[in-house]
Protein backbone atom coordinates (compact mmCIF):
# COMPACT_ATOMS: atom_id res chain seq x y z
CA UNK A 1 0.00 0.00 0.00
CA UNK A 2 1.09 3.53 -1.08
CA UNK A 3 2.27 5.77 1.85
CA UNK A 4 -0.23 8.51 1.76
CA UNK A 5 1.59 12.09 2.16
CA UNK A 6 -0.69 14.81 2.25
CA UNK A 7 0.20 18.82 2.19
CA UNK A 8 -1.05 22.07 3.38
CA UNK A 9 0.02 24.41 1.18
CA UNK A 10 -1.20 27.87 1.83
CA UNK A 11 0.24 31.29 0.26
CA UNK A 12 0.73 33.68 2.24
CA UNK A 13 -1.14 36.34 0.63
CA UNK A 14 -3.69 37.48 3.42
CA UNK A 15 -4.70 35.53 7.00
CA UNK A 16 -5.15 32.01 7.61
CA UNK A 17 -9.33 31.79 6.95
CA UNK A 18 -11.49 29.00 7.94
CA UNK A 19 -11.58 27.76 4.62
CA UNK A 20 -7.95 27.16 4.14
CA UNK A 21 -7.58 25.84 7.60
CA UNK A 22 -10.41 23.21 7.17
CA UNK A 23 -8.46 21.87 4.51
CA UNK A 24 -5.58 22.16 6.89
CA UNK A 25 -7.63 19.42 9.22
CA UNK A 26 -8.80 17.26 6.74
CA UNK A 27 -4.87 16.83 5.40
CA UNK A 28 -3.88 16.29 9.28
CA UNK A 29 -6.82 13.90 10.03
CA UNK A 30 -6.19 11.73 6.77
CA UNK A 31 -2.56 11.83 7.84
CA UNK A 32 -3.32 10.35 10.93
CA UNK A 33 -5.48 8.53 9.91
CA UNK A 34 -2.97 6.49 7.63
CA UNK A 35 -0.20 6.48 9.38
CA UNK A 36 1.39 9.02 7.08
CA UNK A 37 3.00 12.36 7.32
CA UNK A 38 1.35 15.86 6.74
CA UNK A 39 3.61 18.06 4.84
CA UNK A 40 3.31 22.53 5.34
CA UNK A 41 4.72 23.55 2.69
CA UNK A 42 4.65 27.85 1.67
CA UNK A 43 4.22 28.73 -1.96
CA UNK A 44 5.11 32.22 -1.86
CA UNK A 45 5.76 32.93 -5.47
CA UNK A 46 3.65 35.70 -5.43
CA UNK A 47 5.73 38.63 -4.69
CA UNK A 48 3.18 41.49 -5.57
CA UNK A 49 0.84 40.03 -2.89
CA UNK A 50 3.01 38.87 -0.13
CA UNK A 51 1.52 40.14 3.48
CA UNK A 52 3.80 40.62 6.06
CA UNK A 53 2.75 38.77 8.74
CA UNK A 54 0.46 36.32 7.13
CA UNK A 55 3.20 33.43 7.68
CA UNK A 56 3.19 33.94 11.30
CA UNK A 57 -0.24 33.46 11.05
CA UNK A 58 -0.11 30.05 9.27
CA UNK A 59 2.29 28.52 11.48
CA UNK A 60 -0.05 30.10 14.73
CA UNK A 61 -2.60 28.81 13.52
CA UNK A 62 -1.33 25.09 12.82
CA UNK A 63 0.13 25.43 16.83
CA UNK A 64 -3.05 26.52 18.07
CA UNK A 65 -5.11 23.23 16.41
CA UNK A 66 -1.97 21.62 17.30
CA UNK A 67 -1.78 19.53 14.04
CA UNK A 68 2.01 19.56 13.69
CA UNK A 69 3.67 19.00 10.04
CA UNK A 70 5.76 16.06 9.77
CA UNK A 71 7.98 18.16 7.11
CA UNK A 72 7.79 21.48 6.50
CA UNK A 73 9.94 25.27 6.70
CA UNK A 74 11.25 25.16 10.47
CA UNK A 75 12.20 21.70 10.92
CA UNK A 76 12.86 20.59 7.57
CA UNK A 77 12.90 17.00 5.64
CA UNK A 78 13.78 15.08 3.07
CA UNK A 79 11.99 17.08 0.33
CA UNK A 80 13.10 20.55 1.24
CA UNK A 81 12.97 23.39 1.12
CA UNK A 82 9.48 23.86 1.59
CA UNK A 83 9.45 27.46 0.97
CA UNK A 84 8.39 27.60 -2.94
CA UNK A 85 10.52 30.46 -3.24
CA UNK A 86 13.88 28.64 -2.30
CA UNK A 87 13.05 26.13 -5.02
CA UNK A 88 13.22 28.61 -8.28
CA UNK A 89 16.10 26.54 -10.19
CA UNK A 90 13.69 23.63 -9.66
CA UNK A 91 11.29 25.21 -11.38
CA UNK A 92 13.63 26.45 -14.32
CA UNK A 93 14.73 23.06 -14.55
CA UNK A 94 11.63 21.70 -15.53
CA UNK A 95 10.44 24.47 -17.30
CA UNK A 96 13.31 24.09 -19.60
CA UNK A 97 12.72 20.95 -20.02
CA UNK A 98 9.20 21.39 -21.43
CA UNK A 99 10.76 24.13 -23.37
CA UNK A 100 13.09 21.86 -24.88
CA UNK A 101 10.50 19.21 -25.76
CA UNK A 102 8.12 21.43 -27.06
CA UNK A 103 5.19 21.72 -23.91
CA UNK A 104 6.03 25.29 -22.98
CA UNK A 105 7.84 28.54 -25.25
CA UNK A 106 8.75 31.29 -24.32
CA UNK A 107 6.34 34.56 -24.80
CA UNK A 108 7.49 38.48 -25.15
CA UNK A 109 4.38 39.96 -25.54
CA UNK A 110 4.12 43.40 -23.31
CA UNK A 111 0.77 43.80 -21.34
CA UNK A 112 -0.04 46.20 -23.56
CA UNK A 113 -0.14 43.89 -26.61
CA UNK A 114 -2.23 41.41 -24.35
CA UNK A 115 -4.51 44.07 -23.79
CA UNK A 116 -5.12 45.49 -27.40
CA UNK A 117 -5.54 41.22 -28.53
CA UNK A 118 -8.16 41.08 -25.57
CA UNK A 119 -10.06 43.72 -26.39
CA UNK A 120 -10.22 42.97 -30.24
CA UNK A 121 -11.48 39.24 -29.24
CA UNK A 122 -13.81 40.64 -26.50
CA UNK A 123 -14.91 43.23 -29.67
CA UNK A 124 -14.92 40.52 -32.15
CA UNK A 125 -17.05 38.22 -29.07
CA UNK A 126 -14.20 35.26 -29.72
CA UNK A 127 -13.23 33.59 -26.59
CA UNK A 128 -10.85 35.46 -25.19
CA UNK A 129 -6.46 33.77 -24.55
CA UNK A 130 -3.70 34.42 -25.64
CA UNK A 131 -3.22 33.91 -29.64
CA UNK A 132 -0.04 32.14 -29.97
CA UNK A 133 1.76 35.19 -31.72
CA UNK A 134 4.90 34.15 -29.66
CA UNK A 135 5.15 30.43 -30.81
CA UNK A 136 5.45 31.50 -34.18
CA UNK A 137 8.77 32.76 -33.59
CA UNK A 138 11.85 30.79 -34.63
CA UNK A 139 14.38 29.50 -32.21
CA UNK A 140 16.61 32.31 -33.78
CA UNK A 141 14.41 34.92 -32.91
CA UNK A 142 13.44 33.20 -28.82
CA UNK A 143 17.72 33.24 -28.55
CA UNK A 144 17.89 36.84 -29.86
CA UNK A 145 15.39 37.85 -27.49
CA UNK A 146 16.39 36.58 -24.29
CA UNK A 147 20.08 37.48 -25.32
CA UNK A 148 19.06 41.18 -25.40
CA UNK A 149 17.15 40.46 -22.40
CA UNK A 150 14.00 40.86 -23.48
CA UNK A 151 10.91 40.08 -20.62
CA UNK A 152 9.80 36.84 -20.79
CA UNK A 153 7.60 34.50 -19.51
CA UNK A 154 7.35 30.71 -20.30
CA UNK A 155 3.56 29.37 -21.39
CA UNK A 156 2.27 25.74 -21.70
CA UNK A 157 1.58 24.51 -25.13
CA UNK A 158 -2.27 23.37 -24.37
CA UNK A 159 -3.01 20.93 -26.96
CA UNK A 160 -6.88 22.23 -27.85
CA UNK A 161 -7.86 19.27 -29.29
CA UNK A 162 -9.75 16.58 -27.35
CA UNK A 163 -11.00 16.86 -23.91
CA UNK A 164 -9.22 16.54 -20.22
CA UNK A 165 -10.61 14.50 -17.51
CA UNK A 166 -9.83 13.59 -13.93
CA UNK A 167 -11.57 11.93 -10.96
CA UNK A 168 -12.38 13.91 -8.12
CA UNK A 169 -12.79 11.58 -5.24
CA UNK A 170 -15.32 13.24 -3.73
CA UNK A 171 -16.99 14.65 -6.72
CA UNK A 172 -16.54 11.63 -9.32
CA UNK A 173 -15.34 12.25 -12.58
CA UNK A 174 -14.80 15.89 -14.10
CA UNK A 175 -14.12 16.35 -17.72
CA UNK A 176 -13.03 19.67 -19.41
CA UNK A 177 -12.83 20.82 -23.26
CA UNK A 178 -9.32 21.58 -23.75
CA UNK A 179 -9.65 24.45 -26.35
CA UNK A 180 -11.28 25.65 -23.23
CA UNK A 181 -7.98 27.00 -22.21
CA UNK A 182 -5.35 28.97 -23.33
CA UNK A 183 -1.69 28.51 -23.15
CA UNK A 184 -1.17 29.90 -19.60
CA UNK A 185 1.56 31.22 -18.25
CA UNK A 186 3.93 28.57 -15.75
CA UNK A 187 6.90 31.05 -15.17
CA UNK A 188 6.91 34.74 -14.87
CA UNK A 189 8.70 37.51 -16.06
CA UNK A 190 10.16 37.81 -12.68
CA UNK A 191 11.69 34.50 -12.89
CA UNK A 192 8.81 33.35 -10.89
CA UNK A 193 6.55 30.22 -11.19
CA UNK A 194 3.09 30.47 -10.98
CA UNK A 195 0.87 28.62 -8.82
CA UNK A 196 -0.31 25.80 -11.46
CA UNK A 197 3.15 25.35 -12.09
CA UNK A 198 5.04 24.84 -9.16
CA UNK A 199 2.46 22.90 -7.21
CA UNK A 200 2.18 20.51 -9.74
CA UNK A 201 6.18 20.37 -9.57
CA UNK A 202 6.34 19.85 -5.77
CA UNK A 203 3.19 17.38 -5.38
CA UNK A 204 5.71 15.04 -7.67
CA UNK A 205 9.06 15.55 -6.24
CA UNK A 206 7.16 15.34 -2.69
CA UNK A 207 5.44 12.19 -3.77
CA UNK A 208 2.22 13.46 -2.57
CA UNK A 209 -0.40 11.25 -2.99
CA UNK A 210 -3.39 13.26 -2.41
CA UNK A 211 -3.93 16.81 -3.03
CA UNK A 212 -6.73 18.29 -0.47
CA UNK A 213 -8.08 21.83 -1.44
CA UNK A 214 -10.46 24.26 -2.02
CA UNK A 215 -13.08 23.98 -4.63
CA UNK A 216 -11.94 26.90 -6.93
CA UNK A 217 -9.08 24.95 -8.36
CA UNK A 218 -11.10 22.05 -9.84
CA UNK A 219 -11.32 24.33 -12.86
CA UNK A 220 -7.51 24.26 -12.62
CA UNK A 221 -7.33 20.82 -12.30
CA UNK A 222 -7.06 20.08 -16.21
CA UNK A 223 -4.11 22.26 -16.80
CA UNK A 224 -2.33 20.50 -14.09
CA UNK A 225 -3.46 17.31 -15.58
CA UNK A 226 -1.86 18.32 -18.95
CA UNK A 227 1.45 19.37 -16.98
CA UNK A 228 1.57 15.64 -15.39
CA UNK A 229 0.95 14.15 -18.86
CA UNK A 230 4.06 16.37 -20.51
CA UNK A 231 6.29 15.31 -17.72
CA UNK A 232 5.33 11.53 -17.25
CA UNK A 233 4.58 11.62 -14.00
CA UNK A 234 1.82 10.11 -12.08
CA UNK A 235 -1.10 13.00 -10.91
CA UNK A 236 -1.71 12.62 -7.34
CA UNK A 237 -5.40 11.81 -5.99
CA UNK A 238 -7.69 15.06 -6.20
CA UNK A 239 -9.89 16.21 -3.28
CA UNK A 240 -11.39 18.93 -3.43
CA UNK A 241 -14.20 19.84 -0.25
CA UNK A 242 -17.18 21.61 -0.35
CA UNK A 243 -17.61 25.14 -0.33
CA UNK A 244 -18.47 26.77 3.12
CA UNK A 245 -21.31 29.05 3.03
CA UNK A 246 -22.52 31.26 5.70
CA UNK A 247 -26.07 30.23 7.95
CA UNK A 248 -28.00 32.47 5.41
CA UNK A 249 -26.50 30.35 2.48
CA UNK A 250 -24.68 33.30 1.26
CA UNK A 251 -20.54 33.09 0.33
CA UNK A 252 -18.86 33.02 3.97
CA UNK A 253 -17.90 36.45 5.01
CA UNK A 254 -17.06 38.57 7.74
CA UNK A 255 -20.62 39.16 8.00
CA UNK A 256 -20.90 35.37 9.18
CA UNK A 257 -18.81 36.24 12.40
CA UNK A 258 -14.76 36.16 12.31
CA UNK A 259 -13.73 34.27 8.97
CA UNK A 260 -9.89 34.92 9.84
CA UNK A 261 -9.05 31.78 11.58
CA UNK A 262 -7.08 33.66 14.65
CA UNK A 263 -9.94 35.70 15.43
CA UNK A 264 -11.53 32.34 17.05
CA UNK A 265 -8.42 31.84 19.45
CA UNK A 266 -8.79 35.69 20.26
CA UNK A 267 -12.48 35.16 20.84
CA UNK A 268 -11.48 32.65 23.19
CA UNK A 269 -12.91 29.51 21.48
CA UNK A 270 -10.52 26.09 22.71
CA UNK A 271 -8.62 24.60 20.15
CA UNK A 272 -10.67 21.32 20.40
CA UNK A 273 -13.82 22.88 19.67
CA UNK A 274 -12.42 24.27 16.74
CA UNK A 275 -10.50 21.28 15.48
CA UNK A 276 -14.32 18.47 16.31
CA UNK A 277 -16.14 21.89 14.44
CA UNK A 278 -14.14 22.49 11.49
CA UNK A 279 -13.49 18.34 10.80
CA UNK A 280 -17.81 18.08 10.04
CA UNK A 281 -17.47 21.19 8.18
CA UNK A 282 -17.63 19.29 4.94
CA UNK A 283 -17.25 16.13 6.08
CA UNK A 284 -19.56 13.34 7.61
CA UNK A 285 -18.54 10.67 10.26
CA UNK A 286 -21.86 8.71 9.61
CA UNK A 287 -23.10 8.85 12.66
CA UNK A 288 -25.53 10.77 14.53
CA UNK A 289 -23.62 12.85 16.83
CA UNK A 290 -21.32 15.54 17.14
CA UNK A 291 -18.56 15.64 19.52
CA UNK A 292 -16.02 13.63 18.66
CA UNK A 293 -12.53 13.71 20.43
CA UNK A 294 -9.29 14.34 18.33
CA UNK A 295 -8.23 10.44 18.69
CA UNK A 296 -11.88 9.34 17.50
CA UNK A 297 -11.78 11.90 14.56
CA UNK A 298 -8.28 10.17 13.75
CA UNK A 299 -9.58 6.97 13.79
CA UNK A 300 -12.86 7.69 12.10
CA UNK A 301 -11.85 10.10 9.12
CA UNK A 302 -11.56 9.55 5.59
CA UNK A 303 -12.04 10.71 2.36
CA UNK A 304 -15.34 8.58 1.69
CA UNK A 305 -17.05 11.21 4.43
CA UNK A 306 -16.23 14.25 2.87
CA UNK A 307 -19.89 15.28 1.28
CA UNK A 308 -20.55 16.61 -1.94
CA UNK A 309 -22.84 19.68 -1.23
CA UNK A 310 -21.84 22.73 0.58
CA UNK A 311 -21.78 23.22 4.26
CA UNK A 312 -23.06 25.75 6.38
CA UNK A 313 -21.22 27.29 9.37
CA UNK A 314 -23.40 27.52 11.79
CA UNK A 315 -21.99 29.54 14.39
CA UNK A 316 -24.26 29.27 17.27
CA UNK A 317 -23.19 25.18 16.49
CA UNK A 318 -19.83 26.41 17.50
CA UNK A 319 -20.61 28.44 20.61
CA UNK A 320 -22.78 25.37 22.00
CA UNK A 321 -19.46 23.22 21.18
CA UNK A 322 -17.77 25.58 23.12
CA UNK A 323 -19.90 25.16 25.78
CA UNK A 324 -19.65 21.92 26.31
CA UNK A 325 -15.31 21.64 25.82
CA UNK A 326 -15.29 25.04 28.18
CA UNK A 327 -17.65 22.62 30.85
CA UNK A 328 -15.48 19.85 30.16
CA UNK A 329 -12.15 21.22 30.32
CA UNK A 330 -9.92 21.60 33.60
CA UNK A 331 -10.48 24.60 35.61
CA UNK A 332 -6.81 25.72 36.34
CA UNK A 333 -6.75 25.35 32.58
CA UNK A 334 -9.53 27.23 31.67
CA UNK A 335 -7.97 29.63 34.37
CA UNK A 336 -4.58 30.20 32.32
CA UNK A 337 -6.62 30.87 29.42
CA UNK A 338 -8.70 33.92 31.20
CA UNK A 339 -6.15 35.37 32.81
CA UNK A 340 -4.80 37.55 29.27
CA UNK A 341 -8.60 38.60 28.94
CA UNK A 342 -8.85 39.50 32.85
CA UNK A 343 -5.33 41.44 32.51
CA UNK A 344 -6.50 43.27 29.04
CA UNK A 345 -9.67 43.97 31.03
CA UNK A 346 -7.50 45.86 34.09
CA UNK A 347 -9.32 43.22 36.78
CA UNK A 348 -5.70 41.77 37.41
CA UNK A 349 -2.54 42.53 37.03
CA UNK A 350 -0.18 41.00 35.00
CA UNK A 351 2.19 39.30 36.89
CA UNK A 352 -0.87 37.96 39.70
CA UNK A 353 0.46 37.26 42.86
CA UNK A 354 -0.15 33.17 43.84
CA UNK A 355 -2.94 34.95 46.33
CA UNK A 356 -4.37 36.99 43.23
CA UNK A 357 -3.98 33.83 41.03
CA UNK A 358 -5.59 31.07 43.57
CA UNK A 359 -8.73 34.20 44.17
CA UNK A 360 -9.08 33.91 40.24
CA UNK A 361 -9.37 30.38 40.11
CA UNK A 362 -11.87 30.41 42.83
CA UNK A 363 -13.86 33.03 40.61
CA UNK A 364 -13.62 31.67 37.57
CA UNK A 365 -15.03 27.92 38.89
CA UNK A 366 -18.30 29.88 39.35
CA UNK A 367 -18.62 30.97 36.40
CA UNK A 368 -17.05 28.25 34.02
CA UNK A 369 -20.33 26.22 33.43
CA UNK A 370 -21.94 29.50 31.77
CA UNK A 371 -19.36 30.29 29.63
CA UNK A 372 -19.27 29.99 26.22
CA UNK A 373 -16.20 31.42 25.54
CA UNK A 374 -13.04 32.53 27.18
CA UNK A 375 -13.66 36.71 26.30
CA UNK A 376 -16.67 36.08 28.32
CA UNK A 377 -14.64 36.15 31.17
CA UNK A 378 -14.51 39.98 32.26
CA UNK A 379 -17.83 40.56 31.60
CA UNK A 380 -19.04 37.60 34.09
CA UNK A 381 -16.70 38.37 36.50
CA UNK A 382 -16.17 42.11 36.86
CA UNK A 383 -17.97 42.25 40.51
CA UNK A 384 -15.39 39.98 41.87
CA UNK A 385 -12.73 42.12 40.98
CA UNK A 386 -13.78 46.02 40.94
CA UNK A 387 -14.42 47.31 44.39
CA UNK A 388 -16.27 50.23 42.88
CA UNK A 389 -18.65 48.04 40.72
CA UNK A 390 -21.41 49.94 38.89
CA UNK A 391 -24.45 49.09 40.19
CA UNK A 392 -27.01 47.57 37.57
CA UNK A 393 -29.72 50.48 37.91
CA UNK A 394 -33.07 49.19 37.01
CA UNK A 395 -31.99 45.90 39.92
CA UNK A 396 -30.96 48.64 41.93
CA UNK A 397 -34.37 50.82 41.52
CA UNK A 398 -36.46 47.39 41.71
CA UNK A 399 -34.62 46.09 44.62
CA UNK A 400 -32.38 48.57 46.87
CA UNK A 401 -34.97 51.14 46.99
CA UNK A 402 -37.43 49.08 49.57
CA UNK A 403 -37.87 50.24 53.28
CA UNK A 404 -36.63 47.90 54.92
CA UNK A 405 -33.19 46.91 52.88
CA UNK A 406 -31.02 49.64 54.55
CA UNK A 407 -31.85 47.84 57.97
CA UNK A 408 -31.41 43.87 56.38
CA UNK A 409 -28.14 44.61 55.73
CA UNK A 410 -26.89 46.74 57.99
CA UNK A 411 -28.22 43.49 59.93
CA UNK A 412 -26.68 41.03 57.54
CA UNK A 413 -23.15 43.02 57.73
CA UNK A 414 -23.62 42.77 61.86
CA UNK A 415 -24.05 39.18 61.78
CA UNK A 416 -21.30 38.22 59.51
CA UNK A 417 -18.77 40.57 61.34
CA UNK A 418 -19.51 38.92 64.40
CA UNK A 419 -19.89 35.40 62.80
CA UNK A 420 -16.39 32.85 63.55
CA UNK A 421 -17.86 31.35 60.61
CA UNK A 422 -17.61 32.07 56.61
CA UNK A 423 -19.05 29.22 54.48
CA UNK A 424 -21.82 28.69 52.26
CA UNK A 425 -23.98 27.44 55.07
CA UNK A 426 -22.95 30.28 57.77
CA UNK A 427 -23.73 32.44 54.92
CA UNK A 428 -26.81 30.98 54.12
CA UNK A 429 -27.93 31.38 57.65
CA UNK A 430 -27.02 35.00 58.31
CA UNK A 431 -28.77 36.25 55.29
CA UNK A 432 -32.26 33.97 56.28
CA UNK A 433 -31.86 34.82 59.65
CA UNK A 434 -31.56 38.89 58.82
CA UNK A 435 -34.50 38.13 56.83
CA UNK A 436 -36.42 36.96 59.35
CA UNK A 437 -35.42 39.81 61.86
CA UNK A 438 -36.79 41.92 58.46
CA UNK A 439 -40.00 39.96 57.98
CA UNK A 440 -38.69 39.27 54.78
CA UNK A 441 -38.01 36.01 53.02
CA UNK A 442 -36.74 34.29 49.77
CA UNK A 443 -36.55 36.77 46.89
CA UNK A 444 -37.12 39.60 49.17
CA UNK A 445 -33.89 39.43 50.72
CA UNK A 446 -31.87 37.53 47.98
CA UNK A 447 -32.02 39.75 45.44
CA UNK A 448 -31.26 43.31 47.81
CA UNK A 449 -27.97 41.56 48.82
CA UNK A 450 -27.49 40.39 45.42
CA UNK A 451 -27.73 43.95 44.43
CA UNK A 452 -25.22 45.17 47.23
CA UNK A 453 -22.76 42.40 47.34
CA UNK A 454 -22.52 41.88 43.37
CA UNK A 455 -24.12 44.97 41.83
CA UNK A 456 -26.04 42.64 39.79
CA UNK A 457 -29.71 41.08 40.01
CA UNK A 458 -28.19 37.59 38.34
CA UNK A 459 -25.13 35.79 38.70
CA UNK A 460 -23.49 32.31 40.02
CA UNK A 461 -25.15 31.19 43.57
CA UNK A 462 -25.65 34.07 45.84
CA UNK A 463 -23.99 32.29 49.37
CA UNK A 464 -21.06 30.68 46.65
CA UNK A 465 -20.01 34.44 44.74
CA UNK A 466 -20.03 35.66 48.99
CA UNK A 467 -17.76 32.66 50.06
CA UNK A 468 -15.35 33.48 46.94
CA UNK A 469 -15.42 37.41 47.60
CA UNK A 470 -14.19 36.48 51.29
CA UNK A 471 -15.64 38.81 54.44
CA UNK A 472 -13.80 41.61 53.87
CA UNK A 473 -14.90 42.38 50.44
CA UNK A 474 -18.80 41.25 50.97
CA UNK A 475 -18.38 43.79 54.72
CA UNK A 476 -17.36 46.40 52.55
CA UNK A 477 -19.68 45.89 49.56
CA UNK A 478 -22.53 45.92 52.22
CA UNK A 479 -21.34 49.00 53.65
CA UNK A 480 -21.36 50.86 50.58
CA UNK A 481 -24.79 50.22 49.64
CA UNK A 482 -25.48 51.07 53.14
CA UNK A 483 -23.36 54.32 52.53
CA UNK A 484 -25.81 54.94 49.71
CA UNK A 485 -29.17 54.04 51.22
CA UNK A 486 -28.52 56.22 54.21
CA UNK A 487 -27.64 59.22 52.49
CA UNK A 488 -30.18 58.88 50.17
CA UNK A 489 -32.42 58.69 53.15
CA UNK A 490 -31.01 61.49 55.00
CA UNK A 491 -32.00 63.84 51.73
N1 LIG B 1 -1.52 28.12 -2.40
C1 LIG B 1 -2.81 27.66 -2.77
C2 LIG B 1 -3.85 28.39 -1.95
O1 LIG B 1 -3.52 28.91 -0.90
C3 LIG B 1 -2.88 26.20 -2.47
C4 LIG B 1 -3.88 25.46 -3.22
C5 LIG B 1 -3.50 23.98 -3.11
O2 LIG B 1 -3.65 23.45 -2.00
O3 LIG B 1 -3.04 23.44 -4.08
O4 LIG B 1 -4.97 28.49 -2.35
Amino acid sequence: MERVRVRFAPSPTGFAHIGNMRNAVFDWLLAKHAGGEFILRIEDTDRARYVEGALEEIFEALRWLETPYDEGPVQGGPFGPYFQSERLDIYAKYAKQLVEQGDAYYCFCTSERLAEMRKGQEARKEPTGYDRTCLKLSPEEVEANLAAGVPAVIRFKVPYKGETAFCDLVRGEITFRNELLDDFVIIKSDGYPTYHFASIVDDHLMQITHVIRSEEWISSTPKHMLMYAALGWNPPKWVHPPLILGQDGSKLSKRHGAVRFLDYKEKGYLPETMMNFIALLGWSPGEDRELFTTEELIERFSIDGIVNHPVKFDLSKLDWMNGVYMRQADLGRITELCLPYLTEAGLIPENPSPEELSYAKAVIALVQDRMKVLSEAPELTEFFFREDCRYDEKGMKKWLSRDYVLELLRNLAGRIEASAEFTIESLEEAVRMAGEDMDAHGGQVIHPVRMAVTCRTAGPGLFETMEVLGRARVIQRLNRAIGILSESRDD
